[in-house]
């Protein structure tokens, strides 16, 4: 058998490849994945409790895009879903974005409209230019106290990074808010798959022109299968053996507890801002599913650098090192590197998909 393509990695960007590939130009593909499932970090499951948990941290579907809502409502139908959390501060509960409601609390005031809020905000703010890194983004905005309680420490657990030694996009992910809305993301459409992300993924592999191989490694079998063009969605290092040196990818490690109640929290994600507490968030699954349940399954995440690669890590060194190669990719003819792996970048799910039918149309 010989294959029109070689997709590594069955996540969005290798399944959404094959699925444009197949269907729309006729090509057979194999998809290799190492791990036992499809689905990439956006695969869910139910746990041995009955409980629908999402395996790679809660995965929260939102964007602006209608193409790629129009493109994944192709494969699933929707529940509304906007995602709230709470970031926990020395055992009290504030909304994240600060918001109103946030400073309200956290100072004993009572600010009524934007405009107090924007008063306070310039009161407080430090000004920082240019913007270089993820304190100036914050401090510029709201000061060094609201810094240093939300974000500092957080930071520095995900990350094991000062946020002045990282990116500013990276804090700069989170808004800051003059109005009372709690809701994490403002994006237009905001849902999640009806029946999970793994049937979604089914339904998009669901081809005859695309065979799935799982719990392989694309190095051990490419010698043995023919195929004309390779796409590449794992990390970028890995694929040139190092050759400039790692490129280091953030891991977590997820602590999965179920409880013998019906919620545990009052919201689907708690952000632990202290440094006391090692874990970053904890997750009550049920939230993100809308599933009933007189029990719950909630994970608790405790960033490290070992283990499956979940995070680009930008810095400024990591760009450089990552710049070298992908300019050694750009000369590779018959390999496309996509994704949040091969492209080394922070992109969320819509970001990836966005980009891929974008390739995809190229081809
Ligand atoms: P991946 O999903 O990582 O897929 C790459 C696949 O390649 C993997 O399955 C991997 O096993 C496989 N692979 C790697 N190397 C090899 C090899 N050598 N051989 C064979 N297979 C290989 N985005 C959102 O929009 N909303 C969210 O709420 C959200 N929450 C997130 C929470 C966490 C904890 C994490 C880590 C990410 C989150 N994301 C979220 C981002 C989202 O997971 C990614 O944007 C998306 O999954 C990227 O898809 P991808 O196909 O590029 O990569
Ligand atoms: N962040 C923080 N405090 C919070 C939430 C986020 O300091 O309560 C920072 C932290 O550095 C985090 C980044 O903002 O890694 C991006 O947050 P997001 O929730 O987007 O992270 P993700 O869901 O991608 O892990």
């Amino acid at each position: 058998m010989k294959y029109d393509y070689l997709i590594v990695g069955a996540g969005f960007a290798g399944s959404v490849m094959a699925e444009r590939l197949a269907t729309q130009l006729d090509k057979k593909v194999l998809i290799v994945e190492k791990r036992p499932h499809i689905g990439g970090n956006a695969y869910d499951e139910y746990d041995e409790h009955g409980i629908l948990v999402h395996r790679y941290g809660p995965h929260i579907f939102h964007t602006n895009s209608k193409k790629v809502f129009d493109y994944l409502s192709q494969f699933t139908e929707w529940i509304p879903y906007e995602h709230k959390v709470l970031a926990k501060l020395d055992g009290k509960l504030y909304p994240i974005p600060i918001n109103r409601i946030t400073l309200n609390k956290l100072y004993n005031l009572e600010f009524q409209t934007d405009k107090d809020v924007e008063e306070f905000y310039k009161k407080v703010k430090e000004k920082r230019y240019p913007i270089k890194n993820s304190e100036d983004i914050i401090v510029n905005q709201v000061g060094t106290d609201l810094f240093e309680k939300f974000f500092k420490h957080y930071t520095k657990k995900q990350w094991n990074l000062e946020p002045k030694e990282l990116s500013a996009s990276v804090c700069g992910r989170i808004p800051v808010r003059t109005n009372d809305d709690c809701r994490y993301f403002t994006d237009k459409y905001q849902f999640m798959p009806k029946d999970g992300y793994t049937k979604m993924f089914e339904r998009i592999l669901s081809h005859k022109n695309i065979e799935v191989v799982l719990n392989t490694d694309y190095k051990k079998i490419t010698n043995d299968i023919k195929f004309n063009k390779l796409i590449y969605t794992g990390p970028i290092d890995y694929f040139f053996d190092y050759e400039f040196g790692k490129l280091p990818y953030r891991s977590i490690r997820f602590e999965y507890r179920n409880f013998d109640m019906e919620y545990y929290q009052t919201t689907a994600q708690v952000n632990y801002v202290n440094h006391s507490e090692e874990y970053t968030r904890v997750v009550e699954h049920k939230y993100l599913s809308g599933q009933r349940a007189k029990d719950t399954t909630v994970s608790f995440e405790y960033p490290q650098s070992d283990g499956e690669p979940f995070y680009p890590i930008p810095t400024e060194k990591n760009r450089q090192i990552y710049l070298k190669y992908s300019n050694q990719a750009k000369n590779l003819q018959n390999v496309q590197f996509v994704g949040r792996l091969a492209e080394y970048q922070y992109y969320n799910m819509d970001q990836v998909i966005a980009n891929t039918l974008k390739k995809s149309e190229e081809i």
